[in-house]
C-alpha cells in the first residue's frame, strides 16, 4: 500500500543520530550516522507534497525534492535515486555539506508552520549512499563518441560536474589540476568530519571509469614547462575550455604583529590536516609548526572556513579554541548547524569581537590577541548589521592564530598571460551568464572563480549550465565544419 504523506502532524522531525561530542572529537570521521531504511521512509513521509514546493525554489539546482521524498517514503529508492541524480551530479555530497538550513530546508513550509522542516538533506544522502551500495550508480556510457575534446582546468565540484555532463554526451574530456588529487576543496579544504574523503574518491573513480582523463600536478600557467601547461597550448589542444579553478588568495588581515611564528592561514592549516588524514608526508605538521596540538588556538572569522578550522583544531588536541567574530551569532555567515556542532565540541565563541593586534614576547613568540568589543549598528551594504567598536578591548591568550576571512580569485589574466580574459574588480572571471562564456571565444567558466567563494551546490549548478553551453557551442562548430567540407 502506498505510504501516505503529510505525516508531519504525527511524526516529529528526527535528524540522523549524531555522535556525542566527547567521542567525535577523537577522530576526523563524519559525525552523523545514516538513517536506517525505516527511519528514512518515516522522515520522508512528513512531506506535505506542496503544489508549489518552496524547498525546490530554495534549491539552486531546483532539485525535484517532493518527488524523491514521495518515492523514498514508499521505499522506491532506486527511482528516488534516478529522480535526485537527474538534476544533481553529487547528491550524496550535497546531502552531507549543503547548508540546508539556508536553502531547501529553510524554505520548507512545514518549517515555516512550526513543525520542524522535512530532513531533506539526510534523506538525500540516504538515497544516494544506498544507490552506491546497491550498484545503481552505473558507469557512464555515452550513446556515441564524439571527436571533439574539452579541457577542464580544475578538478573541484565545478570541474567534475562539467566533466561528467560532457562525457555523458560523448566528448573527449581531460581535467587538469595543479594538485596531486582531484576533488578541489572537497578533498583539501573541507575536513573529513563533514565529508569523508572516500565519498569523493568514489566519484572520481566513477568519472575515470567513464573515460574522463585526469592530469594531476598539471598547473595551467603562462608558459609550458615542468609540471606546467600554458593556457595558450591548452586552448589550442581542445575545442572548448572550462575554467573552474576556484578561489585561493586568502583575504589579508591587517593588524599589527600578525606576521610571524604561530600565525597560520586557514587553508594551509586545513590542507595540512587533510593531507595528514590521507597519509601524505607533511613535514610542517610533524614539526608542530602548523599543528594545533597542545596549543591555545584563536581563529578569526565567522564563515564555514572558520568553523572548519575551530573543529579541526579541537580534533588535533588543542588546549583551548576560541573563535573571534565581529558580529553576533545571528549575523554570522557560517551555517548555524556548524556553530552548534562547534559549541558542543567545546569551542568558545567571542561574538562581537574584532581583532586589533597580535601581542608577541620580546623573542617574537605569540602571546595573545588583543580584540575590540563591538556593538551592532544599522545594516551596511551587505544587508547585515554593521559592527562598531564600543571602546572596550580585551586579550585572548594564544599560541596559534588562524586567519579565516575568506578567499579572492588569483590574478588569472596575469598568471596565464591572457589580457583578453576579462575579470571584475575582485578578480572573478566575467562571463555572459546566458552562455557561461568568457570574453575569450570557446572558453567558459564556472564555480567559485566566477562567483567568488560560494557553495558546492552553486558550483554544480554553474557547471551544468556551462556544460550545456559548451555542448551547444561544439555542436554548432561541428555543423559549420561539416557544411564547409561539403
Ligand atoms: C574550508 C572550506 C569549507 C567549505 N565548506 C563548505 C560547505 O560545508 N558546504 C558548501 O557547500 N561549500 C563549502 N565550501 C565552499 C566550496 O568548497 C566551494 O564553493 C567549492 O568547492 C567551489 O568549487 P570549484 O570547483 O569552483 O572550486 P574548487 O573546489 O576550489 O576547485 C578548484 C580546483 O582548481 C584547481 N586549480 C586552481 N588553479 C589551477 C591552475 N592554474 N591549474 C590547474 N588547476 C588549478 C585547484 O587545485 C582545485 O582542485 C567550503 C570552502 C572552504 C574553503
Ligand atoms: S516545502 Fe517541505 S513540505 Fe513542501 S514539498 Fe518541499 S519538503 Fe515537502
Amino acid at each position: 500500500m502506498a505510504q501516505s504523506m503529510l505525516q508531519f502532524i504525527h511524526v516529529d522531525r528526527k535528524t540522523p543520530t549524531k555522535r556525542g561530542a566527547k567521542r567525535r572529537k577523537e577522530d576526523f570521521s563524519e559525525i552523523y550516522a545514516d538513517y536506517k531504511p525505516a527511519k528514512a521512509k518515516e522522515q520522508a513521509s512528513r512531506c506535505s507534497q506542496c503544489g508549489v514546493p518552496f524547498c525546490q525554489q530554495g534549491c539552486p539546482l531546483s532539485n525535484n525534492i517532493p518527488d524523491w521524498l514521495l518515492l523514498a517514503a514508499n521505499g522506491r529508492l532506486e527511482e528516488a535515486y534516478h529522480a535526485s541524480s537527474a538534476t544533481n551530479n553529487m547528491p550524496e555530497i550535497c546531502g552531507r555539506i549543503c547548508p540546508q538550513d539556508r536553502l531547501c530546508e529553510g524554505a520548507c513550509v512545514i518549517e515555516q508552520s512550526g513543525h520542524g522542516t522535512v530532513t531533506i538533506g539526510a534523506v538525500e544522502k540516504h538515497i544516494t549512499d544506498t544507490a552506491w551500495e546497491e550498484g545503481w550508480v552505473v558507469p557512464i556510457k555515452p550513446p556515441r563518441e564524439r571527436a571533439q575534446s574539452v579541457g577542464i582546468i580544475g578538478a573541484g565540484p565545478a570541474g567534475l560536474t562539467a566533466a561528467e555532463e560532457l562525457r555523458r554526451k560523448g566528448y573527449q574530456v581531460t581535467v587538469y589540476d595543479r594538485y596531486d588529487r582531484g576533488g578541489g576543496l572537497l578533498v583539501y579544504g573541507i575536513p573529513g568530519f563533514k565529508l569523508e574523503k572516500d565519498v569523493v574518491a568514489r566519484r572520481l573513480a566513477h568519472l575515470e571509469e567513464g573515460g574522463v582523463i585526469f592530469k594531476y600536478n598539471a598547473e595551467i600557467a603562462a608558459k609550458t614547462g615542468t609540471g606546467k601547461t600554458s593556457f595558450a597550448d591548452l586552448r589550442a589542444n581542445h575545442d572548448t575550455v572550462l575554467i573552474a579553478t576556484g578561489v585561493y588568495k586568502a583575504r589579508p588581515l591587517k593588524i599589527p604583529a600578525l606576521e610571524g611564528a604561530g600565525s597560520v592561514e586557514a587553508l594551509a592549516f586545513l590542507t595540512a590536516s587533510n593531507r595528514k588524514g590521507l597519509g601524505d608526508a607533511v613535514p610542517e605538521f610533524d614539526t608542530g609548526e602548523i599543528s594545533a596540538e597542545g596549543k591555545r588556538v584563536v581563529v578569526i572569522g565567522g564563515g564555514d572556513t572558520a568553523m572548519d578550522c575551530v573543529r579541526t583544531a579541537v580534533r588535533q588536541g588543542a588546549k583551548s579554541v576560541t573563535c573571534l567574530y565581529r558580529r553576533d551569532k545571528e549575523n554570522m555567515p557560517g551555517s548555524a548547524r556548524e556553530v552548534q556542532n562547534a559549541e558542543e565540541e567545546g569551542v568558545v565563541f567571542e561574538w562581537l569581537a574584532a581583532p586589533e593586534a597580535v601581542v608577541r614576547t620580546k623573542t617574537g613568540a605569540l602571546k595573545s590577541v588583543k580584540a575590540a568589543r563591538m556593538k551592532l549598528g544599522p545594516p551596511d551594504a551587505s544587508g547585515r548589521k554593521r559592527p562598531d567598536p564600543t571602546g572596550e578591548t580585551f586579550d585572548v591568550k594564544a599560541d596559534m592564530v588562524i586567519c579565516a576571512l575568506g578567499f579572492d580569485p588569483e590574478d588569472l589574466p596575469k598568471l596565464w598571460g591572457q589580457s583578453g580574459l576579462v575579470v571584475n574588480r575582485w578578480g572573478a572571471v566575467q562571463i555572459d551568464f546566458r552562455t557561461m562564456e568568457t570574453r575569450l571565444p570557446g572558453v567558459f567558466a564556472a564555480g567559485d572563480i566566477v562567483r567568488g567563494g560560494s557553495l558546492v551546490v552553486w558550483a554544480i549548478k554553474d557547471a551544468r549550465d556551462a556544460a550545456d553551453a559548451m555542448h551547444a557551442h561544439m555542436k554548432k562548430a561541428a555543423k559549420t565544419a561539416q557544411v564547409a567540407a561539403e
